[in-house]
């Protein structure tokens, strides 16, 4: 079937263009005029038509001692469509023990149900004779970005020495290390001081996670990798502190790239004022900080210093984060987001002018495309690309809140934030999913993508 996406205005990271959009079965076929026959003519007139979003950054289905993320690839991809986003990197975490190839083989069976296309990236959680063996071996299968946890020692956590391994390995065979740049060990004290104190409140989880337990994680993350020669994807960064230590390895030739998350951008640690009920939400890792971080970030965005705006999408209920009731140390760590990244990042970015339209694509699908192996046949609205197409309806207003979201979780932590611009089509691999702001009730599935 050719599709017609009519009087739409394109938005590339470099340029916006007046141009007609022409699918052919699951392919863009031509930008602008072409020799086709539209069996179906979409007008996008007064719209922008983007390149489906990918994040680079989301669990479904994590496993947590309270149980897993709530939402599974079924749940959170129709989220992920609702919020323009045609492509998920979620997380391969073996078990101990478990050879990471093992790992891969199991998560390809949880994420079959996923509606839109996936990757991996692949976590050792411990370094064992056959590890090297194992990175190269998801290296050939298309994996190859490896994610490593300076926190959560004794889970999933490594110490240095085992870093040091995994970066050398990874940077040897051309991939890239992904890291959660927290100093574990240091958090773990402050947690236990807390709990001594008799500190139980979800406010003392920001508390035991200062700063600095962030940017010294970062500058020593960032030295390692400068030693081992393997390019670094610093995730969910969250301070200024951290930029800084990024800004200056970037200066300084070094492959180096920041991510930031639609939370750190838009709230801040005044949230974790008030009762367990309304506070418990907003319990994810790193916390939320204060404004001058925010503007860091954003300036960031705008600057190319913050390349990617992932979710870190990882929703739990209520009843999951209750567990905590007592001890903040047993809520687990997490909140949803995968469907409103486009709306946030528009509304608090692009209307505002912090960012252009042409960076919101860039950061939301271009850039990820592009640092994990999927460009051009994601992330670019091209000839002979993937037809995951976005078209955006910049005058819809809606209102966030779990009552009404797709997300598979009674809490949202934008709930009540008010959201210009929606999606009025999206297109996967050609097929309508959403057609005038409504999804289509038999959505085909995703498939995995290998990544160059
Ligand atoms: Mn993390
Ligand atoms: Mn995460």
């Amino acid at each position: 079937m050719v599709i017609k996406i009519e009087g739409g205005t394109v938005v590339y990271p470099e340029k916006e263009v007046q141009a007609d959009v022409w699918i052919d079965n699951d392919t863009i076929a031509a930008i602008g005029v072409a020799n086709l026959q539209a069996d179906k003519v979409i007008d996008a007139r007064g719209c922008y038509v983007m390149p489906g979003a990918i994040d680079a950054h989301v669990h479904m289905q994590l496993p947590t001692p309270a149980g897993p993320s709530s939402d599974d690839f079924y749940t959170g991809s129709k989220a992920a469509i609702c919020g323009g986003t045609t492509t998920l990197i979620d997380f391969v975490t073996p078990q101990k023990g478990q050879s990471l190839v093992d790992a891969v083989a199991d998560r390809k069976r949880e994420a079959a149900k996923s509606l839109i296309d996936y990757s991996f990236h692949v976590s050792p959680v411990e370094w064992r004779d056959t590890t090297e063996q194992e990175i190269i071996e998801c290296i050939n299968q298309g994996l190859r970005s490896f994610k490593i946890y300076m926190a959560y020692k004794g889970a999933v956590g490594l110490d240095d020495e085992d870093i040091k391994k995994v970066l050398q390995v990874v940077g040897r065979n051309g991939g890239m290390v992904t890291v959660h740049a927290e100093l574990g060990d240091e958090i773990d004290d402050l947690r236990l001081k807390a709990g001594q104190n008799g500190d139980l409140s979800p406010a003392a989880h920001e508390a035991t996670r200062p700063p600095h337990t962030e940017s010294d994680a970062v500058k020593r993350i960032v030295d390692m990798a400068h030693e081992a020669k393997c390019p670094l994807y610093v995730v969910h960064v969250s301070t200024k502190e951290s930029l800084k230590y990024i800004v200056n390895a970037q200066q300084s030739g070094q492959s180096v790239f920041a991510e930031t998350c639609p939370h750190y951008l838009v709230l801040d640690k005044r949230v974790y004022q008030g009762s367990f009920e309304q506070t418990v939400k907003y319990v994810l890792s790193p916390p939320l900080r204060e404004e001058a971080d925010q503007d860091a970030l954003w300036n960031g965005l705008a600057n190319g210093t913050v390349r990617v705006v992932g979710t870190d999408h990882c929703p739990f209920s209520f009843q999951q984060k209750s567990v905590g009731k007592d001890d903040f140390r047993l809520i687990p760590n997490g909140a949803g987001g995968v469907e409103h990244r486009a709306g946030l990042l528009f509304t608090y970015g692009v209307l505002t002018g912090k960012i252009s339209r042409s960076q919101w694509v860039d950061v939301s699908s271009t850039q990820p495309a592009k640092i994990f192996g999927l460009y051009p046949k994601k992330g670019t609205i091209a000839k002979g690309a993937d037809a995951d197409i976005v078209v955006w309806d910049p005058n819809a207003e809606s209102r966030i809140s779990a009552q009404n979201h797709h997300q598979n979780t009674d809490i949202n932590i934008y709930e009540g934030f008010t959201v210009r611009g929606a999606v009025k089509h999206l297109f996967k691999h050609g097929e309508p999913i959403i057609e005038n702001q409504i999804l289509q009730p038999d959505i085909p599935g995703g498939t995995f993508l290998e990544r160059k």
